[in-house]
């Protein structure tokens, strides 16, 4: 296989000639006549011949061959030489006095002949000369023609062979075809380049074989696309099949490979070389991916589709500034306890096209994602939802994070994990409020690349779902390894598993392995009763999915934040803490955000005091103003996130006496903590009451025996209120 070889012809360089002939003589004239200017090598029989042409093939520049030769025949030679890639390139000019071989030496592959006897020397210099520079010439022109790895065409060279074979072939009807290796990075990270190389190779390999006899050629434009114009097939999935056949050695790598092939028929001969490319490439697009089927031909459906497919396009910049996309809220529900709760919801744009009517993302977001534009409209999305949880929080004093979609391609943005820490701030939001959903294809695509870019988002507070968990390939034990604080199951998954045999043990073996990691799963796509509570018997955390609603548009998604709100007041009730706190705090101690209710000492009138989005840092703030200074430290010490959650997983509750100050005056108090009276690891709840006298006395004999954190000697230091 020619190589791409630049240097082809350096002024100066001593060519090398290999003279075979088995009478010494012949090769001592051809010595004194072409000596002075070439580096000569001499062989006396076919054996010897071949085996210089295979040790020196890289510098051979010619071979000078005698037809006659003991061991084997010139003509031999010749067919050896032809069905050689690394020998086929070295020309021949074979000497002889045989006229009549001229024809098949020819059909060999020979160039050109010097008759025996030797004419003048003038006359062998000048043909040996010519037929070393023809052959350097074309071999640069090989070059530039072709892909140095396969040697077939390149794409521009391509294009215009194939408009010449559709001239030359004027009755004949022709087809583009587009061949694309699925995930072939993949290939090479798992196999290696030197294999991913050799698939590729094999490839082209075939494509020469099943063209070469018929109209046809092929090309490499790009690293795993190949390209092949020819007359019409008649069975492009055989004909699919008969490129892979074979792949070489690895056999574990070679049933991985997948190739998909779109097709543009013979038909409108109008249309530019490259128009019918771009179309085949579109139809194997539509195959990407699929297990079913792996060739697709260009018709009129896929025609219209590129059609409306080129309006958003055209139209994307104008609906961005008209404020055409509109972010709709999906909830989702935390259904361990037993009235589900709600704990986030996500994002999801829906275009309102002013002539096309409301268009779904699924018409859209691929697209976008192929030329970029979803750089700009994920942002766009981003922004409206920072907007909407910022205005919740100020208008209903009350917000759940709100998750949004983070496509592959802005993985591969480096301002991306800057961008997003300035929108949350600029809407004055933790990194916990806003969830990013990362494929999981996007993990299998370019692992190590991904994997960093999760790191630094998680390094800066966020908290990263791996959307469409089940659709891709990544094996279980790559969870345990992949940087991911929750699992969402692919609707597909969730259907599949549902399916008439309800064969839910794929799931439940997901579910079982997600528990032992602890990381939370949440299932999508949840449409029935009966799903949930399948769902809900395995330990699933957390559902979304029509069953509770569709996605909607904010306005709507607003009441069951509202309700939300309302909700902690039963999970208070039920709370086990007595009636006589004053203040009971309800806390997430996830993000920190938190709740006041005030009481008038019965917990049927707790009223909604105040929210927050710090609970920890606010009881800092306030405690050297509200606390006996002697105290301050202490309560600092228990009203600490990671004490509490320690605390909480061993016993169940945390409590503490102390002295509040009341205008001037030290009043003890006791601050309890428990969990609210669900399953949540969530949340905790904290309430304040004053210690009467008598209980005070009462209690410090039980604290005596009890040794709880701290209290014996505050009671023991305190002087009286
Ligand atoms: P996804 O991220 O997997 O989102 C869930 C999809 O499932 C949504 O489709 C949702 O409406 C649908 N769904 C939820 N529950 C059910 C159910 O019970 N039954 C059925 N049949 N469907 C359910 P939607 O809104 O059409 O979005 C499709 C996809 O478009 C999303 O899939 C996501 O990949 C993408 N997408 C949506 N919005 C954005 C966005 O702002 N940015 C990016 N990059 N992608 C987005
Ligand atoms: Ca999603
Ligand atoms: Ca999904």
């Amino acid at each position: 296989m020619p190589e791409m070889r630049k240097d082809c012809r350096p002024e100066g360089r001593i060519r090398t000639i290999l003279a075979a002939d088995d009478e010494k003589i012949n090769l001592d004239l051809l010595g004194g006549i072409l000596g002075g200017e070439f580096r000569l090598l001499f062989a006396e029989d076919g054996e010897e011949t071949l085996e210089i042409l295979r040790r020196e093939k890289e510098s051979l520049s010619l071979v000078l061959l005698d037809l006659v030769m003991p061991k084997l025949h010139g003509l031999q030679i010749l067919t050896i030489m032809r069905e050689d890639p690394e020998l086929r390139r070295i020309p021949v000019i074979v000497t002889t006095s045989e006229y009549s071989a001229e024809v098949e030496c020819l059909n060999l592959g020979a160039i050109d002949f010097i008759p025996k006897p030797y004419p003048g020397k003038e006359v062998i210099l000048a043909r040996v000369r010519r037929t070393i520079e023809l052959s350097e010439d074309r071999d640069i022109i090989r070059a530039t023609e072709r892909d140095s790895l396969t040697g077939l065409y390149n794409r521009e060279f391509f294009y215009r062979y194939a408009e010449q074979l559709e001239r030359m072939n004027p009755g004949e009807r022709m087809e583009a075809m587009v061949l694309d290796i699925d995930r072939f990075h993949m290939i090479n990270e798992r196999y290696g380049k030197v294999y991913g190389d050799g698939v590729l190779r094999h490839i082209a390999d075939r494509l020469r074989f099943l063209l070469r006899d018929r109209p046809g050629i092929a090309s490499r434009p790009e690293c795993d696309v190949f390209f092949v114009y020819t007359a019409e097939l008649p069975d492009h999935a055989a004909f699919l099949e008969s490129v892979v056949g074979g792949l070489p050695e690895n056999r574990d790598a070679a049933g991985r490979i997948r190739l998909r092939m779109g097709v543009y028929p013979c038909g409108d001969g109008n249309l530019e070389m490259e128009q019918r490319f771009d179309r085949a490439k579109s139809a194997a697009d539509t195959v990407r991916g699929s297990f079913v089927k792996t060739v697709a031909v260009y018709d009129s459906a896929l025609h219209e589709s590129e059609l409306f497919s080129g309006q958003l396009l055209e139209d994307f910049h104008e609906a961005l500034r008209e404020k055409q996309f509109r972010v709709f809220y999906q909830p989702k529900f935390d259904i361990r306890p037993e009235i589900p709760v709600l704990v986030s919801a996500e994002a999801l744009v829906r275009w309102e096209h002013p002539s096309l009517g409301l268009i779904g993302p699924s018409s859209f977001i691929p697209l976008f994602e192929k030329n970029g534009l979803i750089l700009e409209l994920d942002r766009h999305v981003w922004r409206e939802a920072a907007a909407r949880i910022r205005e919740w929080k100020d208008r209903l004093g009350f917000s759940v994070p709100v998750s949004v979609n983070v496509s592959r391609v802005d993985i591969y943005d480096p301002g991306l994990a800057d961008f997003l820490s300035g929108l949350t701030e600029e809407y004055g939001l933790k990194p916990e409020e806003l969830l990013l959903e990362i494929t999981e294809s996007a993990y299998t695509e370019d692992t190590e690349q991904l994997i960093s870019a999760v790191r630094g988002l998680r390094k800066r507070g966020f908290r990263i779902e791996m959307d469409d968990f089940g659709t891709g390939y990544s094996s279980l034990n790559m969870i345990s390894t992949l940087p991911i604080d929750a699992l969402k199951l692919d609707i597909q998954f969730i259907r599949n598993a549902f399916r008439e045999k309800r064969d839910t043990r794929m799931l439940e073996v997901i579910l079982e392995i997600a528990d032992y990691l602890s990381v939370p799963v949440i299932a999508e796509g949840v449409e029935t009763e009966e799903q949930l509570s399948v769902l809900r018997a395995m330990g699933c955390n957390m559902v979304q999915g029509f069953y509770f609603s569709r996605p909607v548009p904010p306005e709507e998604y607003e009441v069951y934040v509202e309700q939300r709100k309302h909700m902690e007041l039963p999970l208070l009730r039920n709370c086990p803490m007595s009636g006589t706190y004053r203040r009971i705090f309800y806390v997430n101690l996830s993000d920190g955000s938190y709740v006041e209710f005030g009481t008038a000492g019965r917990h049927e009138d707790l009223q909604i005091q105040k929210s927050g989005d710090n609970f920890f840092a606010a009881a800092e703030r306030a405690l050297p103003r509200d606390v006996h200074p002697e105290d301050v430290e202490r309560v600092a010490r228990v009203l600490k996130k990671d004490f509490l959650e320690g605390e909480l997983k061993k016993k169940k509750y945390v409590s503490i006496i102390y002295r509040m100050m009341n205008r001037g005056k030290a009043v003890y108090c006791s601050l309890r903590a428990v969990r609210p009276g669900i399953p949540d690891e969530h949340h905790v709840v904290i309430g304040i009451r004053n210690v009467s006298e008598i209980v005070k006395s009462t209690v410090r004999s039980r604290f005596a025996e009890r040794n709880l954190p701290g209290a014996v000697d505050v009671l023991g230091a305190g002087g009286g209120p």
